[in-house]
């Protein structure tokens, strides 16, 4: 077996976290451009549509009883109140993803990294931090998409996001977007070569001590 052949690995489940308007879907979107080994977990909401959102690429938007029957149905493998709304992760999707040799990141809070980490154990997670809590309602406010009330209850729950910073493995300050994005790639790239999630190794080194 030619060791240049690519050796197959169980795909990486990378959380993002972070309080609403540090950064985490600009760098997760940089992420999916750059790389094509890692898909998106798109998360059900019942929460309304945003302007520029598309249904079925950010969320799939649902009804509250839909959710509820999803959530009854065991479909979900989180779920999670945020913003008076309901979140959760679809289960199917992410195996179907990972079953193809993908990594998957979920852009989730807290309360989602946990259950996720409870499940699944091997879940690398990482938490975005802003510079400081002005520049983060400056960034909510320049991203333009909510109004004065939604931005309030956002920075409103800020501290309680932040306060979960210490249950993640890894802690960025995205600062400058660029910066945190390498960070975020390196990250990937180590977690990749783990031995663990290197599941062609086995047969290779036995190749080697042939
Ligand atoms: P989140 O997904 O965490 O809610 P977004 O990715 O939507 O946050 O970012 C919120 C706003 O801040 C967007 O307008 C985005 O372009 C901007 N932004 C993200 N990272 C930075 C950064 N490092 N410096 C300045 N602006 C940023
Ligand atoms: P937004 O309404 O700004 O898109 O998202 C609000 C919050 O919900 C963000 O912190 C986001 O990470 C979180 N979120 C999005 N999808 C899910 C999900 O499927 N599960 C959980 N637990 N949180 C989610």
């Amino acid at each position: 077996m030619p060791a240049s052949k690519p050796l197959a690995r169980r795909g990486v489940l990378f959380v993002l976290s972070s309080p609403s308007g540090a950064g985490k879907s600009t760098i997760a979107r940089k992420l999916l451009t750059a790389d094509p080994d890692v898909a998106m977990s798109v998360s059900a909401t019942t929460r309304p549509i945003r302007p520029g959102e598309v249904d079925g690429v950010d969320y799939s938007f649902v009804p509250v009883d839909r959710f509820k029957k999803m959530a009854a149905n065991g479909e979900f493998l989180e779920w999670a109140h945020v913003f008076n709304h309901r979140y959760g992760t679809p289960r199917a999707p992410v195996e179907a993803m990972l079953a193809s040799g993908r990594d998957v990141l979920f852009d989730i809070d807290w309360q989602g990294a946990q259950q996720l980490y409870q499940q699944e154990g091997d879940v690398v997670r990482i938490f975005i931090l802003p510079p400081s809590i002005a520049e983060l309602e400056r960034r909510l406010r320049s991203r333009g998409t909510d109004d004065e009330a939604v931005i309030q209850a956002r920075m409103a729950r800020a501290a309680n996001e932040i306060s979960h910073w210490d249950g993640y493995d890894y802690v960025l300050i995205n600062d400058d977007v660029d910066r945190c994005f390498t960070q975020v790639r390196k990250i990937l790239e180590v977690e990749r070569l783990k031995r663990k999630r290197q599941t062609g190794l086995i047969g290779f080194v036995r190749s080697l001590l042939k």
